[in-house]
């Protein structure tokens, strides 16, 4: 009998979760020993940050943390909790900073991006965001102190090759948009609406970049019907304590809200394995090009898709099946990834915009709903995904 394979999968979120649960639901531990890496062993559910704009500080954090332990244990899988320095694919070995070498016979990188707070002069995470756990209890506390002033939503780019085609100027807009959404229903809420200007900052052409141009438009009206202003082709230069300066002028604040800019993995860069800013190139199965036994899913691959859980979760499933047909020498090649924008944008309670569109990305399909039923599909997700982790990963 053939000695069983071991597979290294690097990072345990969206990406990293749902290789594991798709490789255990296709492989026995007796085929498939399974090694996977995180520096933390606990998840926080990002999504659901933004509600650090409405929720008070513990609440909000209870329904984001995730332990990781006990989804591990039941899916059979060694853990480690390390910190990933580097990876040499000639000798097919991953390295950290705290344990020997780990060699694989297949390896899934899901390990994202990395936050580019040093890429706008000035700008450090001190000016705070909701991009992470620490930030967004943070951000939550000050929230409910009495707000009044200008309120500065923003974002800055993503740095990424020139050759990404269709060119994208953001990562992903979720944390941008509905932060602003949600505080502004808050402060109607505290009836403290009229104490605060709400500005958006994007270098994007336009929101919802990815998005179709009718669901562009619908999302342009909420904001007009919300007076929140958005200032695209925010190409900000520097960041001070009260103000923004964009090329042509500087925008004074009273807080601010950062949605940093996206870089690619930092441990990654300078390997042989990324595109040279951090990204791993792929096919559309997944499967780096140079390096067969290497897979890339999620935040961390070198296309302009959405960078959002959604697309982690159908990346992953896409390169399991196509290491098992590899492996397995099966007839029929599975289906490779097809790039689309699945998205809720939660408006506020009760009230969400699904859309889930290709054209961005060349193709046709367009699916727009607003009201509670998207909502609620958003809402059960997250409560689905945070209670049920190992379940939940699998996405069609
Ligand atoms: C506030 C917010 C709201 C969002 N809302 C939505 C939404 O509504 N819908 C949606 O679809 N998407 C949303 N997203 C985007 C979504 O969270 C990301 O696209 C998704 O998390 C990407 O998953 P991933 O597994 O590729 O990478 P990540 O989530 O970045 O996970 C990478 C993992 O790798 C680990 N790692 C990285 N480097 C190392 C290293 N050197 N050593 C050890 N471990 C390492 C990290 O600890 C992490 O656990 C949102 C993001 C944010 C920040």
């Amino acid at each position: 009998m053939a000695a069983a394979k071991h597979a290294v999968v690097l990072g345990s979120r969206f990406g990293g979760l749902a290789v594991l649960s798709w490789l255990r639901r296709l492989y026995s531990p007796n085929q498939l020993s399974i090694t996977v890496i995180d520096q933390w062993h606990e998840m926080i559910f990002r999504p659901g940050l933004v509600h650090a704009m409405n929720t008070a500080p513990d609440a909000m954090m209870k329904a984001v943390r995730i332990p990781l332990r006990p989804f591990w244990t039941r899916q059979r899988v060694q853990s480690l909790h390390d910190t990933i320095v580097g990876i040499d694919p000639n000798t097919r070995e991953v390295y950290t900073a705290s344990h020997p070498p780990i060699a694989y016979d297949v390896l899934f990188i899901a390990t994202g991006s990395t936050p580019g707070w040093d890429l706008i002069p000035g700008l450090s995470l001190h000016h705070q965001g909701i991009c992470e756990g620490y930030m967004a209890r943070h951000t939550a506390l000050r929230n409910t102190r009495q707000p009044e002033g200008h309120f500065v939503f923003a974002t800055g780019p993503i740095d990424a090759p020139s050759q990404w085609s269709p060119t994208v100027h953001v990562g992903c807009e979720c944390p941008l948009l509905e932060s602003a959404l949600l505080w502004d229903q808050q402060l109607r809420r505290m009836k403290r609406r009229d104490a605060v200007e709400i500005t958006i900052l994007t270098p994007a052409p336009q929101v919802a970049e990815s998005a179709s141009p009718k669901v562009q438009e619908r999302v342009r009206e909420l904001f007009r019907k919300r007076r929140i202003r958005i200032i695209t082709h925010a190409e900000v230069q520097a960041v001070g304590e009260a103000t923004v300066a964009l090329p042509n002028r500087t925008i004074a604040y009273d807080r601010i809200v950062w949605t940093p800019p996206q870089k690619g993995s930092q441990w990654l860069r300078g390997s042989e394995v990324d595109d040279g800013w951090g990204w791993v190139p792929t096919t559309t199965h997944m499967q780096h090009p140079d390096w067969p036994d290497i897979y890339a899913v999620g935040d961390v691959v070198s296309h302009p898709w959405p960078k959002m859980g959604h697309t982690a979760m159908v990346q992953a499933r896409v390169a399991v099946h196509h290491w098992a047909w590899q492996q397995k020498r099966l007839s029929k090649k599975p289906d490779p990834y097809h790039p689309q924008l699945v998205w809720v944008l939660e408006i506020g309670p009760g009230d969400a915009l699904f859309s889930m569109s290709d054209t961005f990305f060349g193709g046709h399909r367009e699916i727009m709903h607003r009201g509670r039923t998207s909502y609620w599909a958003k809402e059960f997700f997250q409560k689905a995904y945070v209670s049920r982790t190992g379940a939940l990963p699998i996405m069609p």
